[in-house]
């Protein structure tokens, strides 16, 4: 069952063909290819010493069945391949970019422009890319410091947030909302639980792995101390309910926001919307998740394509509505579409969270049952409105089908 759902902004956008940036980490990459086999890490050559020896000692402490835990540690947290991961990967494999380059592309080249190849491809194959987001899942929570929102964003979103808990009738109180901040990828104690609980890392092994990322953080002026967006460009809704892995039954749920993702809103130019209708789209994960909506009859694609749209759709039900977030629709479908459209060249993972066109149309369907609402000033209950959605379905993804 999946637990953690990313937003998926870009799930398949691709560095290869964004300029001189894309094209410069795309050689690096394709001289060593990241994950390649079973051999952890395939270290390239470094002039700069202290780089080298960072970078062997990485190799030299990761298990050599690392891949394998990677992948598995992926499975069992229910975490989709981070936006920066899948960046990467098509950046190794140019011939999987089939779509024209977006703001987005934009945005991660630049991003990556001031970056060491060789050191973003370590530390995306130690897993670098997700451990904000297993850092927040074990140990974030609402009010702690560490994980606090941003300032720009904390009234909007709590205020959204709390919106949410009344406007829908799943009992959410026990959500936190939180952010993540890439402060901990310069910080070995706090990078060292994470490769032991999450990948089974021996603790001596652990320490020395932890410090050698850290230190190569540090000393990439291009990944600013943690601080580039590139470590925390996800938003997601955690959930635990009916696990029974001891590390994570006893967690609650989580709201995520990683400070990257409102840093990539901005950049695409959705920075009013889009931060509510992440959230909206989050949440209603959780409606998901709490109203017992995930499973249905289909499997693989299909079946997370069904949830990712339905939680388009509920998610513009609760923004657009007038108990809800009340927003200006024009805008907001503007908005929606506008980041369906960076986020999904999808011809290589056919409709794995819906093509622009389908999420497109759900939104629009979300909307519209609201907007039909309004005049009985009226919530649908969580399953009514699912009824509704599930036999619209196949007209909703009739265009792309
Ligand atoms: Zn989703």
């Amino acid at each position: 069952m999946r637990r953690t759902t990313t937003w998926s902004i870009a799930l398949v956008t691709s560095l290869a063909i964004s300029g001189a940036t894309g094209a410069t980490v795309a050689a690096a990459a394709t001289t060593a290819p990241v994950a390649a086999g079973t051999a952890a890490v395939t270290v390239g050559g470094s002039q700069d010493p202290t780089t080298a020896r960072l970078l062997a000692t990485i190799e030299a402490d990761l298990p050599a069945d690392w891949t394998a835990r990677k992948a598995a540690a992926l499975e069992r947290f229910g975490i989709e391949r981070s936006t920066a991961q899948e960046a990467v990967e098509r950046a190794i494999d140019p011939t999987q970019y089939q779509c024209a380059p977006t703001r987005l592309d934009a945005y991660v080249g630049g991003l990556l422009a001031g970056v060491d190849p060789r050191i973003f491809r370590v530390l995306a194959s130690v897993g670098a890319l997700d451990y904000a987001t297993y850092d927040a899942i074990l140990f974030g929570s609402q009010g702690a410091p560490g994980y606090a929102l941003p300032k720009a964003y904390v009234n909007e979103l709590s205020q959204s947030f709390r919106a949410a808990q009344k406007f829908w009738d799943t009992d959410g109180s026990d959500i936190q909302l939180m952010a993540m901040h890439g402060d901990l990828m310069t910080d070995p104690a706090r990078i060292s639980p994470i490769l032991q609980i999450v990948f089974g890392v021996p603790r001596p092994d652990a320490d020395a792995i932890a410090a050698a990322v850290a230190e190569l953080v540090a000393t990439d002026p291009g990944l600013q101390g943690g601080q580039s967006p590139i470590f925390t460009l996800n938003a997601f809704a955690f959930s635990a309910a009916g696990e029974t892995d001891p590390a994570l039954s006893r967690l609650p749920d989580k709201l995520v926001f990683g400070d990257g993702m409102l840093d990539a809103l901005q950049a695409i130019g959705v920075g009013d919307i889009g931060p509510r209708a992440v959230l909206g789209h989050e949440y209603a994960h959780h409606v998901q998740y709490d109203a017992g909506l995930t499973a249905s009859p289909l499997t693989g694609p299909e079946a997370t394509r069904r949830t990712e749209l339905m939680a388009d759709a509920f998610g513009t039900y609760f923004v657009t509505h007038k108990r809800g977030l009340a927003l200006n629709a024009a805008r907001v479908l503007e908005a929606e579409q506008s980041f369906y459209q960076v986020g999904d060249c999808g011809f290589d993972r056919p409709g794995h969270h819906g093509t622009p066109n389908q999420r497109l149309a759900a939104s629009t369907w979300g909307w519209s049952v609201a907007d039909a609402a309004q005049k009985q000033g009226h919530v649908l209950p969580s399953l009514t409105l699912d009824a509704q959605f599930e036999a619209k379905l196949p007209e909703l993804v009739a265009p792309d089908a």
